[in-house]
């Protein structure tokens, strides 16, 4: 035994916002405990959850060490790489190690209290009618129970049991006597693999036989290697990912699948599920919180080998990662902007480093930062470059509004005469139709005609978007709603009127101009759940929806053979926004949405309105020039110092007044510069894009190098430096530019 005076000292990631770890003593009689292990730990006054993350060599100077209190599951919950990526996470994102840390574990694990295997199951009532008279006749608890059930539906076991000892044997009574059954949600709500059409993959074409050959070859290397596979819209890019599970599968390792959230249809999971079946895992916002644990749990056992997830499901506990595939690479929702703004995809490209794993990056539309790491030979480019069966691309019309809409007087309309022609035939041909607009909403904004003004937000300054169905103007930030004013706040004139055109407005005027069309709308006023979502794509794609109009939502990973027409309103919209990647983003967009076209065997057709035909993102999308367009947005990033040439940092200080918020972004750029003025370029500080937002006042500032790590460095410093009683949110990498 080891002499008593050694203390077993242990780096914890406590479940608190603080910029630390923090040294704690194993308990006497567990000294197993290490690295990995969910464990309760006295904090302040109370206790909290927090994980291992690290032996320690020697306690700090002068801080009173206290024991661990107790380890809250017998096996460490993260491997060491795992860890090893949380690190790296929490540092490079420099967030509170603790927040990145339970970021990974699924949220019934956050909390102190013990864990109850019961809370997946919840409890039923078998029964509805003729019951009301049995009930009477129960025990006075058992009727209470089963009463309380047939009000709420279904409730979960544990919540009924907590805290009333008897209500177990009650319900154990009430289900003998049938009035009462247990779900167990996953397993009604995921597909069973015996309940799907099994069907025979396809052969692969030669060029998806070149990239198979190329992963396989990495695959059987057991090293870590990275691809990018370039593929066209419908060139069979899920396919590859699919064999290279399958064979990743096959030399007794495991794989994680990433897809951009709105893209985990019941589609693609059933695709995924047919194939690899019970060993498969599905993580996405839709679950609850025990189908989650259950979910995470089959995944660090052993007994699912396959995770599927979106975001967050980079940190998910697939044992030895042999494969990681992220699809839709360029996606935005891959980083998360407020709280831990990490980027799924490079952390993807870190864990598969940690791991010894081959990471597969797949697009149609390569983000710049991705064909940067290509031309710097950190990654290999793998080519799809034809559609599958050699599908015709969709041609690409642009039309120009300034001459579609030229009569003033004429109310102007969502759909120009050109795109109105093509969905009338469109539905003549009994085809279906997908209408993109990036604005949610009726008309986009209030405007005084006097003045000129628009109506804006009174937390927020942006101006507010009108809604049709409640007749009211609301703001997308901070979600305030008003009725239309009389008076224009800003002159005091009578004339406001609407200007502008969003997917509500853009439904009404379909549906009053195709009247025996049936429409529905995709964005996030229609779907503030993921089974309102799920449900509209299930009927357009099983053709009970001829047309539907939407936001981003409609423009990802669907494949639907009869869609023939997309229309995109008005393009110009991203390319208004204060931001270096508005050029890449649109032309991504347009790119996506035009692939929804023409996959079946019927040719498609994408009619694309603007009012800046030439704009080169336009021009290139309707040329279908990816890569020459994307060079030369390298250039010009490059030029202007913007990544991925650079690296970026932008630093948000925000506090309810303004002088505040504006001195604490004046102090940070101050900061900055005296430094390290040699390798740091800074920029600001000057007011947000969104100069208020929620009542807060916003103010930025960019930080520039070319060195990541001196960049990290000077955060670091200035963030210990600065004292303000603004929040400052230090943000690397940034996507939210506004
Ligand atoms: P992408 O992911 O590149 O957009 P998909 O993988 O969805 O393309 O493929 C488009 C369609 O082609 C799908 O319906 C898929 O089942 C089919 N497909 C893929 N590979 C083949 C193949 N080798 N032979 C026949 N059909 C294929
Ligand atoms: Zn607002």
């Amino acid at each position: 035994m080891t002499e008593p005076s050694l203390p077993h000292l242990l780096q914890v990631a406590v479940a608190a916002p603080l910029h630390s770890l923090f040294t704690y003593r194993a308990p006497e009689k567990d000294d197993g405990l290490g690295p990995g292990h969910l464990v309760e730990v006295p904090f302040g006054r109370g206790r909290r959850r927090g994980v291992v993350v690290a032996e320690a060599e020697a306690a700090p100077p002068g801080v009173e060490i206290k024991a661990i209190l107790r380890r809250v599951e017998p096996e460490p919950m993260l491997s060491p790489a795992l860890l090893r990526l949380l690190r790296f996470a929490w540092e490079y994102t420099l967030s509170p190690p603790g927040e990145m840390v339970f970021a990974a574990l699924p949220p019934a694990f956050h909390r102190t209290g013990n864990l109850s295997p019961e809370k997946r199951v919840r409890l039923v009532a078998t029964t509805s009618a003729g019951c009301a008279a049995d009930a009477e006749t129960l025990p006075e608890r058992q009727r209470e129970i089963l009463l309380g059930l047939r009000r709420a539906g279904e409730v979960p076991l544990t919540r009924l049991c907590r805290g009333k000892p008897s209500a177990r044997a009650a319900v154990l009574a009430l289900k003998k006597k049938g009035l009462v059954s247990f779900r167990e949600l996953l397993e009604e709500r995921r597909p069973r693999a015996a309940d799907l059409p099994v069907s025979q993959p396809p052969t692969p074409t030669p060029e998806q036989q070149a990239a198979l050959a190329a992963l396989s070859a990495a695959l059987q290397s057991e090293g870590n290697e990275s691809f990018l596979l370039f593929g066209v819209t419908g060139s069979g890019k899920t396919e590859v990912y699919l064999r290279a599970i399958g064979e990743t599968l096959s030399r007794g390792r495991g794989a994680l699948l990433l897809v951009p959230e709105i893209a985990l249809t019941p589609q693609l999971i059933a695709r995924v599920t047919a194939r690899f079946g019970e060993q498969v895992a599905v993580l996405h916002s839709g679950l609850s919180e025990g189908e989650r644990l259950d979910e995470w749990r089959r995944l660090q056992g052993g007994r699912a080998r396959v995770a599927v997830g979106a975001r967050s499901a980079v940190f998910a506990p697939v044992r030895d990662l042999g494969l990681i595939v992220v699809d839709e690479e360029h996606d935005p929702s891959y980083k998360q902007s407020e709280r831990l703004p990490y980027h799924a995809r490079d952390l993807a490209l870190v864990r598969g480093r940690e791991e010894k794993a081959v990471v597969v990056l797949g697009s149609a539309t390569p983000s710049a930062e991705s064909l940067h790491r290509v031309g710097a030979g950190r990654m290999r480019q793998l080519f799809l470059s034809k559609r599958i069966q050699r599908r015709a691309l969709p041609a690409l019309e642009v039309v120009d509004l300034k001459r579609e809409l030229l009569d003033p007087l004429e109310r102007p309309h969502v759909l120009g005469p050109r795109l109105a022609q093509a969905l009338a035939e469109t539905l003549d041909r009994g085809e279906q139709a997908i209408l993109f607009l990036n604005r949610r909403g009726y008309s986009s904004v209030a405007l005084c005609q006097d003045c000129g003004q628009g109506v804006r937000c009174q937390n927020c300054s942006v101006s507010l978007t009108h809604h049709l169905k409640e007749d009211q103007l609301r703001c997308h930030y901070c979600g305030l709603a008003m009725p239309l004013p009389r008076a224009c706040p800003a002159c005091g004139g009578g004339r406001i009127a609407l200007f502008g055109l969003g997917t509500e407005k853009c439904e009404e005027e379909v549906r009053r101009r195709f009247p025996g069309a049936r429409i529905a709308r995709l964005d996030s006023d229609t779907t503030s759940g993921r089974g309102v979502l799920l449900r509209t794509l299930e009927r357009f794609t099983a053709g009970d929806l001829d047309v539907l109009i939407g936001t981003q939502m409609v423009t990802k990973g669907h494949d639907i053979p009869n869609v023939t027409l997309v229309g995109v309103l008005l393009a110009d919209l991203g390319l208004q926004v204060p931001d270096f990647r508005a050029a890449e983003r649109t032309f991504q967009l347009l790119v996506q949405v035009a692939g929804r076209a023409g996959r079946g065997s019927r040719p498609g057709t994408v009619i694309v309105q603007t009012f800046l035909p030439l704009h080169p993102a336009i021009q290139a999308a309707r040329e279908d020039e990816v890569l020459s367009f994307m060079q030369r947005e390298i250039e010009r990033r490059q030029q202007l110092g913007y990544p991925p040439a650079r690296r970026l940092l932008l630093v948000r200080a925000e506090h309810e007044r303004q002088e505040l918020a504006a001195e604490a972004a004046r102090q940070v750029a101050a900061a900055f510069r005296r430094l390290d003025p040699e390798q740091l370029s800074v920029l600001g500080p000057s007011p947000s894009p969104i100069e208020r937002l929620r009542g807060l006042y916003r103010f930025q500032l960019l930080v520039k190098s070319r060195s990541i790590a001196r960049l990290l460095q000077a955060a670091r410093r200035v963030r210990e430096r600065v004292q303000t009683r603004a929040r400052l949110n230090f943000d690397v990498d940034p996507f939210d530019m506004l």
